[in-house]
């Protein structure tokens, strides 16, 4: 039976899954977490783990800073199965006691999706300073190894939600595998890679779909149902495209900017504009796409690109984040317009990876 998993090679450190078997095994009492404004892949990797947990018959908790976007609901448990410890933004009543409480009431906690304790927001302090043993599970690079007890890092796999398949495997724990784990765990990878588009050459991530499909995951509806949206959304991004596209040609670079007041206007909700940045990759020529969303204290930046283009740095050296080579972003303390006119300025820096 399954023997064709046999053909996903085992990538983890021995050292290091044996540091994980133990911390798994002499638990009991978990929290989870992931980063700041939850993509799908933080959640699938949260929901994911949370269910492993329990199919091992652990108490596991999911703890998240600020709740996911309207634009997750088509993952089983995306607003249900989590507290939220920062003001939810949609009239739901805070979560902050029930955060705190599970925070300390647990024995083992475990970070998913992020590479530097400051991702977790204003969670962080809380988390941090409770004295349990912490594992870190994560794709992004040059993660904060010293900040956690065992940290394992997979910078070239598609997804946390890989990972976390990978976790269970090499545990030797794969007949623990059921619908709802292989469900959330989907999510993530179809959401990282953009609906199977990128980093999804590798045999062994078919044969990890493979694997999620004997479990019966509805492949086909869970697609359907995440490319629903709200009318909303798409007048938005009519306008944007319409009105608020710029296109920089010499430097094969595109950029749009949303402001509180057009928010205000179309009605955005979180997680509307999730996703816009890739819209102008798809014109003909254009190999990096920034999206400016003005919040209140700051500029949320988001950054595409195809190839070798390395919009990590730029998140890194310019909007105060960072993130992977072709997916990044930021948050820049000062109006949009500044934060269009860096953007810019450093396109010529970055031409020598143009194609
Ligand atoms: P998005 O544009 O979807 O918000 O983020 C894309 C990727 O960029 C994320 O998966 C994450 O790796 C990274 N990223 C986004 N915002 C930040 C940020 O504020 N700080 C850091 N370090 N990385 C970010
Ligand atoms: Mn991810």
């Amino acid at each position: 039976m399954n023997s064709f998993i046999d053909y996903i090679p085992h990538i983890i450190a021995p050292e290091l899954l044996a540091q994980a078997r133990v911390f798994i095994d002499s638990h009991h009492k978990f929290v989870i977490t992931a980063h700041i404004s939850p993509d799908g892949d933080a959640i699938g990797s949260v929901l994911g783990m949370k269910q492993y947990l329990e199919a091992k018959g652990k108490e596991a908790t999911v703890v998240l800073n600020d709740a996911p976007g309207h634009n997750l609901s088509f993952i089983p448990g995306y607003r249900s199965d989590v507290i939220v410890y920062d003001n939810q933004n949609d009239g739901t009543p805070s979560q902050r006691d029930e955060a705190i409480r599970a925070i300390q009431q647990s024995d083992a906690m475990i970070c998913l999706d992020f590479n530097a304790v400051t991702r977790m927001g204003g969670m962080k302090d809380l988390w941090m300073s409770h004295p349990a043993p912490k594992l870190l599970l994560d794709h992004h690079l040059a993660p904060e190894a010293d900040q956690f007890d065992i940290c394992i890092s997979q910078p070239k796999l598609a997804a946390t939600c890989e990972l976390i398949y990978r976790f269970i495997l090499e545990l030797g724990d794969d007949h623990l595998l059921n619908k709802q784990i292989a469900t959330s765990l989907f999510c993530g990878l179809m959401t990282d890679t953009g609906w199977f588009i990128f980093n999804s050459n590798r045999p062994d991530f078919h044969l990890i779909m493979a694997r999620f499909m004997m479990e019966d995951v509805d492949r086909e509806n869970i697609i359907k149902e995440s490319q629903v949206i709200p009318e909303r959304k798409l007048r938005l991004l009519g306008y944007l495209i319409n009105q608020k596209l710029h296109i920089v040609r010499e430097h094969k670079a595109a950029y749009m900017s949303l402001s509180l007041s057009e928010c205000r206007r179309y009605g955005h909700q979180k997680g509307d504009s999730e996703g816009y940045v890739n819209e102008p990759l798809n014109i003909e020529g254009i190999q990096v796409s920034a999206f400016f969303r003005e919040e209140k204290n700051f500029v949320k930046v988001s950054l595409r690109s195809k190839g070798e283009y390395p919009v990590n740095l730029i998140a890194e050296k310019f909007f105060n984040g960072g993130g992977h080579r072709n997916a990044a972003g930021g948050e820049f303390l000062g109006s949009l317009q500044q934060a269009e006119a860096i953007f810019v300025k450093v396109l010529p820096l970055f031409d020598k990876y143009l194609q």
